[in-house]
């Protein structure tokens, strides 16, 4: 018997040999493989282009501070004919690339101010929506200064286009394509909300919020077939975001837990960094997860959304230290938000789909 069994693990042996061989050692199975790879990761996901659900995926749901779980702050808004992403960081191409989600017809970039960690991936989006047959220039609605951003970029890859024009052809990359389009969103004062997007049954607001010294920095609220998301942007606890949410299926807030920057701040200092005054520096100009849903409550939001997660959350435990005290406040109705996650809001319905790209 016991000879059966040597003999038959012998020949799986051989066999799973042979086959390893087949691959390792044959172009031609290689190739057939490499084939039957690039089909399954070369489809789009059609699904987010159904006009009868307001679509949100979260591209990004990091800062600045190093994170390889999250790529920094970016969303992509699918609401029938439009497509917005709202904050463009390092790393959102990646994920939007990752996540088989069409950019070929994006509408525009809303941008909540102009920190390195929301405009830090704008050309990548850019190339990848103008490889993809974007043939005008991309809008860039933002606060005033808008036009210094898009000016900046334009200038910094203007050699790039040229390349790029020169090898693929000006039918491919048609010149216009590669410039943006500044449209400066000009909101006077924080009682004030400005529409200055309504188009196709899709309308977007801007409203000011708090992130001293940013001036102004601005949340953005887009509605489409009843149904609403509302982003926070970056801001320290503030009441606009209630206001200008009240009712809002869906809001996408920042988070920052004091209580564990504090202990990052603190082993800093005791290692004699410099980097510690950030730890605290940072602390008053973001809300923190119990503060963020105070706020939701307040707006009435269904379900709230974490994002731009300081610090990082490397496993559960984190996680749960993270939300302390959040249940307090909110008992149901809010996840901590991460790259890949997919919010499907069909219209004529209440009903919030959450749905995991990764
Ligand atoms: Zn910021
Ligand atoms: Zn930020």
């Amino acid at each position: 018997m016991k000879g059966l069994v040597s003999a038959a693990v012998a020949a799986v042996l051989v066999l799973f040999a042979a086959g390893f061989a087949a691959i390792w050692f044959s172009p031609s199975v290689q190739d057939a493989m490499l084939r039957r790879v690039v089909a399954a990761n070369m489809t789009f996901n059609e699904a987010v282009l159904d006009p009868e659900a307001l679509h949100v995926v979260l591209c990004g749901t990091g800062s600045p501070m190093p994170d390889p779980d999250r790529a920094q702050s970016c969303a992509i808004v699918y609401a029938g004919e439009h497509v917005f992403v709202v904050d463009a960081g390092l790393g959102g191409w990646d994920r939007l690339a990752a996540f088989g989600l069409p950019v070929g017809n994006l509408s525009g970039v809303l941008l909540t101010h102009f920190h390195s960690d929301h405009i830090s991936g704008l050309p990548d989006i850019a190339l990848n929506s103008w490889a993809s047959g974007r043939r005008e220039p991309l809008a860039l609605y933002g606060p005033p200064g808008v036009e210094t951003v898009a000016a900046g970029f334009d200038l910094a890859y203007s050699l790039d286009d040229g390349y790029r024009i020169a090898h693929h052809g000006p039918d491919f990359f048609a010149a216009d394509g590669a410039n943006y389009r500044p449209i400066k969103v000009d909101v006077p004062d924080r009682e004030t909300g400005v529409v200055f997007f309504d188009e196709a049954g899709v309308k977007i607001t801007a409203f000011r919020v708090s992130h001293e010294p940013v001036e102004p920095a601005y949340g953005f609220r887009i509605d489409y077939k009843g149904r609403s998301v509302v982003f926070s942007g970056d801001t320290k606890q503030d009441h606009n975001l209630a206001v200008f949410g009240e009712g809002a299926d869906v809001m996408i807030h920042e988070a920052l837990a004091a209580h564990m920057v504090d202990l990052l701040g603190e082993g800093l200092a005791a290692r004699g960094d410099r980097r510690s005054k950030v730890m605290y520096d940072i602390q008053n100009y973001h809300a923190t997860p119990v503060e963020a849903a105070a706020t939701a409550n307040e707006a009435g939001a269904k379900l709230l959304v974490y994002t731009h997660i300081v610090p990082r959350l490397p496993n559960a435990l984190a996680e749960r230290v993270f939300l302390r005290g959040v249940s307090d406040v909110r008992k149901r109705g809010m996840m901590i938000g991460y790259d890949g996650l997919y919010l499907r809001l069909p219209a004529g319905s209440e009903k919030i789909e959450t749905i995991d790209l990764r």
